[in-house]
């Protein structure tokens, strides 16, 4: 019963290559020990990985990466967080799962026990970070407070794991997370876009999958804005009805005359100064504005249009509230094509050039995922 469950069908080596941080931008490949699960964990042999703007940023500045209470550098830290595998073996007591399931993960794994956790809000667990030396809360956090998926095995929480279906690709799999994100802000905002307009801002990954989601919940009309040709034209793919090249047309007058009276719902993936006053702007009065990008630096907004007309702002963080099964409910049944925003493959002993080719855009990059041979 205490035991941890190996297959001889998969044998699982005792140790791994592993990428890990060194100084900030510095990722060094090394041999690190396979970890062994716990209760309620099992050990997942990495697939295949999405490289995120916010592993960019953890690799450059550390935040919001938060490693035995401090900055990552230096730790034998694996960042990454947007991965699919095969289960290789199952902690003590795990019936959820079996051997050879090729998963998914999200990335929070709350402490299950504070008053966030406890209403669905793992991705703001209270306890973020709290999971060293005998601070043990459980909240753990795949490549940001916990160890992530720039290796070849990783240990996950049992409720982070989501089934992928036959015939789904490794690549297209690891992007249920950022479709669960995109889920997510929209479960925030109230779920029910059904025939009500919806603007998107900023065509990065998050976006347009973000356009992906609302258009798979029947919102109507669907405005994507961004500045990249290239971009826009597969947010239409992905279910944008109109698209609105922001350097080429005043987009607050555009979207108000698009809907009437402004936009219902905004989702605003940008997050610069500018950005979240024409979300304001363009919100009909009640609209409801989520802020899915987080400006680095403290920005200046109407406050005075956003009182006055009871408009609504939403902080969004992470993928909360299970939204991930239901991102992955979508992709399952092929509401929308998540591949359409995949654009590069590299090998996991390549992750500088895959990092490089996400930071740089390197050849209109937009998704990198980088692939383990085994
Ligand atoms: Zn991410
Ligand atoms: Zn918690």
């Amino acid at each position: 019963m205490s035991e941890v469950s190996y297959s001889s069908d998969m044998p699982v080596p005792k140790k791994m290559n592993a990428w890990v941080l060194k100084n900030p931008e510095e990722l060094v490949q090394i041999i690190k020990p396979v970890p062994v699960p716990g209760k309620a964990e099992v050990l997942v042999r990495i697939d295949a990985i999405a490289i995120c703007a916010t592993d960019l940023e953890v690799i450059k500045y550390g935040t919001p990466a938060l490693i035995e209470g401090g900055e990552p550098f230096n730790k034998n830290f694996t960042p990454g967080h947007e991965y699919m595998g095969t289960v290789a073996a199952l902690g003590p007591g795990v019936d959820e799962f079996e051997i050879g399931d090729r998963v998914t993960v999200e990335i929070h794994a709350g402490c299950g026990q504070c008053k966030r956790c406890r209403s669905g809000m793992y991705t703001s667990c209270h306890n973020y970070g709290l999971n060293y030396g005998n601070v043990n809360k459980g909240h753990r956090a795949n490549g940001f407070t916990s160890q992530g998926g720039f290796c070849q095995y990783a240990i996950n929480n049992i409720n982070t794991m989501i089934k992928v279906p036959d015939g789904m690709s490794d690549e297209v799999a690891t992007l249920v997370v950022t479709a669960g994100t995109s889920m997510y802000g929209l479960t925030e905002l109230g779920g029910l876009v059904a025939g009500e307009s919806v603007v998107v801002i900023g065509p990065g990954p998050i976006g347009l999958l973000a356009v992906a989601v609302a258009k798979s919940l029947g919102a109507s009309p669907l405005i994507l804005i961004g500045t990249r040709e290239n971009r826009l034209k597969i947010g239409q793919k992905l279910g944008a009805d109109i698209i609105l090249n922001a350097k080429e047309v005043n987009v607050e007058q555009e979207v108000k005359e698009i809907t009437g009276k402004g936009a219902d719902y905004i989702i605003d993936c940008a997050g610069s100064e500018e950005t979240v006053n024409q979300s304001i702007h363009m919100a009909n009065r009640g609209g409801k504005v989520c802020l899915a990008a987080f400006p680095k630096k403290p920005v200046n907004f109407d406050i005075g249009h956003l009182a006055v007309n009871n408009i609504y702002l939403y902080g969004i963080r992470g993928e909360g509230k299970s939204a991930t099964h239901r991102a992955m409910a979508f992709m399952a049944e092929r509401r929308f094509d998540p591949s359409l925003v995949h654009t590069h493959t590299f090998d996991m002993n390549d992750l500088p050039e895959a990092i490089r080719y996400a930071k740089e855009r390197v050849d209109d990059a937009i998704k990198v995922v980088v692939t383990n041979s085994y």
